[in-house]
């Protein structure tokens, strides 16, 4: 009818799904396909995505697609990649006690405290962008265009490096066991400055993230199957968990129980205080935590 360009009609592109006993994997670097003329084998160019997925214990399942790159002159081939998950039981708790420059987490009856600096690096980038602001504003006046490039790379940067702390925290956390976290409010941080006239450190403090820290332990712990529990923050720190006493704290974040005399870190307390509502108990009672046997001390 002259509406096809070509007298006959044309292949363009061709791919092929190959099952397991049209194909085969010769090692990782080469491929064997059985074609009209017998096996042939095509060496594979290693890409970064393939390699990564071979490390992680990921394996080539037994179906694959070949498609035909005519102008190229190569094959493209789709793997399918599989890789054999056990259900995840956890053992025990884990409390984690987030603020602004360290973790507490306490793990089979041992508080570890994983400082995390996150307000030095706060208070750094405030710094510098405080240094921009007067150093443009000379310059070009308030709110110049080229001291919003600055204080946007500024604050990505900001941003890059406390996802990377916060993910790595995250990963080593969460390898374990079943998480408590304390729950927080759309503000986290408001109770804590509402007495603070110091509007730096009122900035700083409502920098510090909690809830990245741990919106990032909890996509992690999803990530490897993990559940997380969150408990009410209330008071987690001011009272002994031990003796349901109040704890005396003097600086540094160390304090004393006002009836036994022991000695207490306070994001250590948080953990016990914690591991105590997850289990049931409320922390101000006689304690019912088999964790207590072992009470952690900072001396
Ligand atoms: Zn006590």
């Amino acid at each position: 009818m002259g509406r096809a360009r070509k007298p006959y009609p044309e292949v363009r592109s061709v791919s092929i799904w190959l099952d397991d006993h049209l194909w085969r994997a010769e090692g990782l670097t080469s491929i064997s396909i059985a074609t009209h003329k017998g096996w042939v084998e095509v060496s594979i160019e290693l890409n970064r995505h393939y390699l990564r997925y071979l490390n992680r214990g990921w394996r080539l399942a037994s179906e694959a697609k070949v498609k035909l790159d005519r102008r190229d002159r190569r094959l493209i081939f789709y793997l399918t990649f599989r890789k054999e998950v056990r259900e995840y039981r956890p053992k025990n708790y884990i409390t984690v006690d987030v603020n602004e420059n360290a973790e507490a987490a306490l793990i089979d009856g041992v508080v570890y405290l994983l400082e995390t600096d996150l307000s030095k690096v706060t208070l750094g980038y405030y710094y510098r962008r405080k240094r921009a602001q007067e150093k443009y504003d000379k310059v070009y006046g308030p709110c110049s265009r080229p001291a919003r490039r600055i204080f946007k790379r500024l604050s990505n940067n900001e941003r890059a490096l406390k996802r990377e702390i916060r993910w790595k925290l995250a990963t080593l956390i969460v390898r374990e066991a079943a998480i408590v976290l304390e729950r927080l409010g759309r503000e986290p941080a408001n109770h804590m400055i509402e007495h603070i006239k110091d509007p730096q450190l009122r900035h700083r403090i409502f920098q510090a993230a909690f809830k990245g820290m741990q919106r990032a332990i909890d996509e992690k712990a999803r990530e490897y199957g993990v559940p997380v529990i969150y408990v009410d923050p209330r008071n987690t720190s001011r009272v002994c968990p031990i003796h349901g006493a109040e704890i005396v704290y003097g600086k540094d974040r160390h304090g004393a129980c006002s009836k036994g005399g022991e000695t207490w870190h306070r994001d250590a307390v948080a953990c016990y205080n914690l591991l105590l509502r997850a289990l049931g108990g409320d922390g101000g009672a006689a304690p019912r935590a088999r964790a207590m046997e072992a009470p952690c001390r900072w001396a």
